[in-house]
């Protein structure tokens, strides 16, 4: 038989000398040194809060036993169980990465021995599963009657962290702007009273298109595809949620908001300063630059809401729902169009406005404007 040969990365350090009590050892610290040799390779790490650790039991004199009691009267197979008798003596653990300081990781959950040659070091993956995980078919049942039941026990409960997660699967990341809209929109939607049901009976008027509008849109559920979503274009970040009724509440951040997080975030700054001010992207940099943002974005979640925001309960003219319009064919292109965006050149003939060579309007980063194809 073939046999293949390992190389220690790193190596164990804690006050356990055995395996007897290993449920002691995974709730204590263990601090996993890296060598010298392999340093580099744990560039970005610590923005991973779970690692899976690989290592040798080098002290074992355990011998492969193909089953193993797991409790007195159930017998497993070795390969269905955590058992120490292995064939190769590797363990493989999933530990929590409570911090990181230079080549030394401070690791919680480990329940590996002092000493322990450490063989291999990655992130966490369970994205494959977490569908799985994430939806039994009881809950799966809840939500096809009842979709955003779980963002509303969120808002109840004013899981803003939760809610920000979900959020940037939209988004794409996680900044300020997002957290912040998250977070007017949550105290929104407490004061209100609202429920979502995407069908314009709660709406949100938004005065930015910005980070700010994603978490808006998220937590009220107000959309610019349920017709919800209402924009005002003044480059504030404010928005405004109303019921039916009119009456309506707007949150506004405060105009010393930007600085309000930048203090609290000083670290953050200083390495914006160097990464991208100064330019410096030397890869420890680069990596604790993008630490400190995330824990920036996570962070002002946690800042007090009065100093970051104003509040004014508002009276709000409320459009009427939206109309479903007719659709016509333009006779240049084929396509389907809204009648309401058609022009009509002669008895049932219709063109679209790009086809026609027409103005029409154009929502983008820099806001809305009229736009000639
Ligand atoms: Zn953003
Ligand atoms: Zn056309």
């Amino acid at each position: 038989m073939k046999t293949y040969e390992f190389k220690a990365i790193g190596i164990v350090h804690n006050p356990f000398e055995t395996t007897e009590d290993y449920r002691k050892i995974k709730e204590k610290l263990s601090l996993i040194e890296v060598f010298d040799d392999y340093s580099d390779a744990l560039l970005g790490i610590e923005e991973n809060d779970y690692l899976d650790i690989v290592y040798y039991f080098h002290k074992s004199e355990e011998k492969f036993q193909t089953d193993t009691p797991t409790s007195p009267d159930v017998l497993r197979g070795v390969f269905a169980s955590r058992s120490p008798k292995r064939p190769n003596l590797v363990g493989v653990c999933t530990v929590k990465l409570l911090e990181r300081k230079g080549n030394v990781l401070h690791v919680q959950g480990l329940d590996a021995i002092n000493g322990t040659p450490v063989l291999d070091i990655k992130n966490c993956d369970t994205s494959m599963f977490a569908y799985e995980y994430d939806n039994n078919p009881v809950h799966q049942g809840k939500l096809k009657t009842s979709p955003r039941i779980d963002i509303r026990n969120e808002i109840h409960s004013w899981r803003t962290e939760s809610l920000m997660i979900k959020a940037a699967q939209m988004h794409g990341h996680f900044c300020p702007g997002l957290a912040m809209g998250i977070m007017a929109a949550t105290y929104a939607m407490n004061k209100l009273e609202a429920e979502s049901d995407g069908m314009e009976d709660l709406l949100a008027i938004t005065e930015t298109n910005n980070c700010f509008s994603d978490g808006v849109q998220f937590v009220t559920g107000c959309t610019f595809g349920n017709n919800a979503l209402i924009f005002k274009d003044l480059g504030k970040t404010a928005f405004t949620l109303t019921k039916r009724d009119g009456k309506g509440i707007r949150v506004s951040s405060k105009n010393e908001s930007r600085q309000v997080v930048r203090e609290a975030f000083t670290d953050h700054q200083n390495l914006y300063k160097k990464v991208v001010d100064e330019q410096n992207h030397s890869p420890e940099l680069v990596a604790a630059y993008r630490k400190s943002a995330l824990d920036r974005a996570f962070g002002t979640l946690t800042l007090k809401f009065e100093k970051l925001f104003d509040i004014k309960y508002v009276d709000v003219k409320v459009p009427e729902y939206a109309k479903v319009h007719d659709s016509v064919i333009c006779s240049v292109c084929n396509e389907s169009i809204m009648k309401t965006r058609a022009l009509k050149k002669q008895k049932d003939e219709y063109r679209c406005l790009e086809c026609d060579g027409s103005e029409f309007k154009l929502l983008d980063g820099n806001g809305i404007r009229v736009c000639k194809p």
